[in-house]
């Protein structure tokens, strides 16, 4: 007899680059607010460091899936990102031992239903409802990686014109300072994605639109939005 009332969803898998084998997905974490142009644009102070918030695990969409539109917004908007994919965990981790806990990277879009949270904000309410929906983690096969974390360019395009257009290397908080502040709030743990936060030049997307973004050296993401 199964020890469950009802069988468990599997968990959300990531295919890794020449792997057969997939990447289970434990926990997303986001950075909000990690390019200093992006802060500016959605009205940030340039003081304000950046901070976290949370995706449910099985909004991720991988690769070769088309993310829905989602409903009760007229606002959807793409955010570029660079995503860190973990193999080990740990609480309160020293900076100089962060990056012994990456698997690998990939490139994902978060997804934002932009006047959700723009209302949310306003009433000082969570953010859940504007970033943590069913397919808001579009994201590519994770590429597995030693040594500094990537560098390139970050770009995105939507129906072939190109939209966003910056460096990772401009990310306010680097991988290591990302995954030692998340330790210091979560436990962090083998199969967690963190995505680094998006740049500046954020737009909106409607039902059709086709997306296209890379990151150098890491991956590319490209869907359809349905
Ligand atoms: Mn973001």
């Amino acid at each position: 007899m199964s020890a469950y009332v009802f069988e468990p969803r599997p968990v959300a898998v990531v295919p890794v680059e020449g792997e057969s084998r997939g990447f289970p997905v434990r926990r997303i974490l986001c950075v909000g607010r990690n390019y200093a142009a992006h802060r500016r644009e959605m009205g940030g102070d340039d003081r304000d460091p950046p901070f976290f918030f949370a995706k449910p695990a099985d909004a991720v969409v991988p690769p070769g899936q088309d993310p829905a539109y989602p409903p009760r917004t007229e606002n959807l908007h793409y955010e570029m990102e660079l995503v860190v994919a973990l193999k080990g965990g740990g609480s309160d981790v020293p900076t100089e031992e962060a990056l012994d806990l990456v698997y690998g990277y990939a490139v994902g879009v978060d997804l934002t239903r932009r006047d959700l949270q723009t209302a949310s904000r306003e009433k000082g309410q969570p953010w859940d409802s504007a970033k943590g929906f069913d397919d808001s983690a579009p994201i590519s096969a994770i590429r597995r990686w030693d040594g500094p974390p990537p560098q390139g360019r970050i770009r995105l395009s939507v129906n072939g014109e190109v939209k966003q257009d910056a460096s990772v290397a401009d990310m306010i908080w680097n991988v290591p300072e990302i995954v030692s502040e998340a330790s210091k709030l979560w436990r962090l743990e083998a199969g967690d994605l963190i995505f680094t936060g998006t740049p500046e030049r954020v737009g909106a997307l409607k039902r059709g639109d086709r997306v296209e973004g890379e990151v150098e050296g890491v991956g590319r993401v490209a869907f359809q939005v349905v």
